[in-house]
C-alpha cells in the first residue's frame, strides 16, 4: 500500500518514495529545554510517532531523529535567574520532557542528539559556509549572507524585499543585510561558550538541527518535520545552510508540518493563564484519551483543545474498552505485532488522516461488538496499535480515576460486603455501601457474570 504524504516545500500530496527503503530517514525539531513543556508541544511528537510506526510497518529500517536543544538564550536566562550551569537546567527538563512523551505512548527517538555535544560539527559546518562564500564574520558573529542564496523563501513563500519591508527580522549594525541570521555568536565570560574560530561564542539555533542531522541522518534526508510555526525562520534557514554547506544538494525531500493546538479556540499562553502542562494532565486524565485527542484532528489543521474535547475522548475509549472487556474470554493468536486492519492503514497511508483512521477503528469496535470473535478483537487491537491506542487492559482501564489507579482492593472489599448485606437481605447496608463506592467515583453494573466495576473519569 502506497504512503502519500503532504509536502509543505511542493505545496503538494506527493506519493512517498525514500532515497533508501533500508534506511528511511526522519527529523523532526524538539524542545528547548527550560521548562515543562505544554500539550501544544505534544502534538507533533504524537503524530510523528504514528508516522514513523507507519514507515516501520512499510520499510526494512528506519532512523528517526528528534534533537535536544540545550544551549539557547531562555536557557541562559534561567540558568543566571537561579544561579546554576545550564547543564543541571537542560538534564533536568531534557528527563521531564522524555518523561512526558512516554507518558503519552510516544516512543522514543532512535538517535536524540545535543545541540552542546555536536559543537565540533556546528563550527565545521560554519567554517565551509564561510569558505562557499554563504557566511561572513562580523564583530564577533558569523552571519548567513541571504542575499547569497537565491531560493531563499522557497519554503515559507516569502522573498526577502517583503520580510525588510514588514521588518519582521532583526536590524543589527553588523549585519550586511536585515535578514541575514546568526550562525554564531559572542559570549561574554558569564554566559556558556566554546572556543572557535571567531573567539569564545554559542551556536545560533538554526545551525544546530542542519549539523546535527547531517551528522546522524546524512545531507540529503527523507522527512524532517516540525511545527507549522517553525516553518519561518527556522526551517527556511536550516534549508540555506544546509544546502549552501553540501553543494547545493536537496536537505530534505519532504517537509511535513502540523498545526497548532489552541485552548477553547484562543492560543495556549502564559499570559492567558491557559497553559496546559503535559505532566499536570497525565496525572488528571487517563493518557490514552489525552493522546486520542491529539490524533483527532488532521495534523495539518490547527487542533482546540477543551475540557469538553477531553471528555469525549475518555467516553470514546470507554465504548472502545467495553467492546474489549466483553471479549476478554476471546483468544487472540498473538502474532506480534498484530496485523493493521487495511482500511485502517489506508487511511494513514493517505497523509496520515488520523481522523478517518479513529473513525475505521471505531467500525471495528462496532463490528467486534456485533460479531465476537478472535479475529473482531485482533483487529480492533491491530488498529488500536497503530495509533498508539487500546494498550491497557480493559479492567486496568476501568479502574484508573483520572490519570492514576483507584484502590482496587478497597473497592474489592466493599463489594464482597455489599454482596454478603444483599444474600442477608440487609438492602439499607447494601445501599449504603454502593453510596460510599459512587463517593469514590465507582460506578456498579449487576449483571448476569456477576458485579463490575469502574470508574468515572469526568
Ligand atoms: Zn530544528
Amino acid at each position: 500500500m502506497p504512503i502519500s504524504l503532504y509536502n509543505s516545500l511542493s505545496r503538494r500530496t506527493e506519493p512517498f518514495l525514500p532515497l533508501d527503503p533500508n534506511r528511511v530517514t526522519v527529523y523532526l525539531c524538539g524542545p528547548t529545554v527550560y521548562n515543562y513543556v505544554h500539550i501544544g508541544n505534544a502534538r507533533g511528537p504524537a503524530v510523528f510517532d504514528v508516522l514513523v510506526k507507519l514507515l516501520r510497518r512499510h520499510y526494512a529500517g528506519v532512523v528517526y531523529a528528534r534533537n535536544i536543544t540545550d544551549v539557547d538564550d531562555k536557557i541562559n536566562a534561567a540558568a543566571l535567574e537561579q544561579g546554576v550551569p545550564i547543564g543541571q537546567i537542560t538534564s533536568r527538563f531534557a528527563q521531564a520532557y522524555r518523561e512526558d512523551m512516554a507518558g503519552l505512548g510516544i516512543a522514543p527517538p532512535d538517535v536524540e542528539p545535543h545541540a552542546t555535544a555536536h559543537i565540533g560539527q556546528i563550527t565545521a559546518m560554519i567554517q565551509t559556509l564561510i569558505a562557499n562564500g554563504h557566511a561572513y564574520e562580523a564583530e564577533g558573529h558569523v552571519l548567513f549572507d541571504v542575499a547569497s542564496y537565491s531560493a531563499y523563501g522557497a519554503l515559507s513563500g516569502r522573498d526577502t524585499d517583503e520580510l525588510i519591508a514588514g521588518a519582521r527580522v532583526e536590524v543589527a549594525p553588523y549585519k550586511r543585510n536585515p535578514t541575514d541570521f546568526v550562525l554564531w555568536k559572542p559570549s561574554t565570560p558569564e554566559l556558556p561558550g566554546w572556543d572557535s574560530p571567531w573567539g569564545r561564542g554559542r551556536p545560533g539555533w538554526h545551525i544546530e538541527c542542519s549539523a546535527m542531522s547531517a551528522a546522524h541522518l546524512g545531507e540529503t534526508i527523507d522527512i524532517h518535520a516540525g511545527g507549522v510555526d517553525l516553518q519561518f525562520p527556522h526551517h527556511e534557514n536550516e534549508i540555506a545552510q544546509s544546502t549552501c554547506a553540501h553543494g547545493g544538494k536537496v536537505f530534505a525531500r519532504w517537509w511535513l508540518h502540523n498545526g497548532m493546538l489552541t485552548f477553547d479556540g484562543r492560543k495556549m499562553s502564559k499570559s492567558l493563564g491557559n497553559v496546559l502542562h503535559v505532566h499536570e494532565l497525565l496525572k488528571q486524565h487517563p493518557h490514552e484519551a489525552l493522546r486520542l485527542l491529539l490524533l483527532r484532528g488532521h495534523y495539518r489543521q490547527p487542533l482546540d483543545w477543551s475540557d469538553a474535547a477531553v471528555a469525549q475522548a475518555i467516553s470514546t475509549l470507554d465504548g472502545w474498552y467495553r467492546v474489549l472487556r466483553e471479549l476478554s474470554g476471546v483468544i487472540v493468536d498473538m502474532i506480534q505485532p498484530l496485523p493493521v486492519p487495511e482500511r485502517l492503514e489506508a487511511a494513514l497511508c493517505d497523509d496520515l488522516n488520523t481522523p478517518q483512521a479513529l473513525a475505521e477503528l471505531s467500525l471495528l469496535a462496532d463490528a467486534a461488538r456485533q460479531a465476537p470473535s478472535a479475529g473482531s478483537k485482533a483487529a480492533l487491537l491491530g488498529g488500536g496499535a497503530a495509533l498508539g491506542l487500546l494498550q491497557q487492559d480493559p479492567e486496568a482501564w476501568f479502574k484508573q480515576a483520572g490519570g492514576n489507579a483507584v484502590d482496587a482492593t478497597r473497592v474489592e472489599t466493599l463489594l464482597e460486603e455489599r454482596r454478603a448485606a444483599r444474600a442477608a437481605r440487609d438492602f439499607a447496608r447494601a445501599d449504603a455501601i454502593r453510596e460510599e463506592l459512587t463517593s469514590m467515583g465507582v460506578v456498579i453494573e449487576d449483571g448476569a457474570q456477576g458485579t463490575r466495576w469502574s470508574v468515572v473519569k469526568h
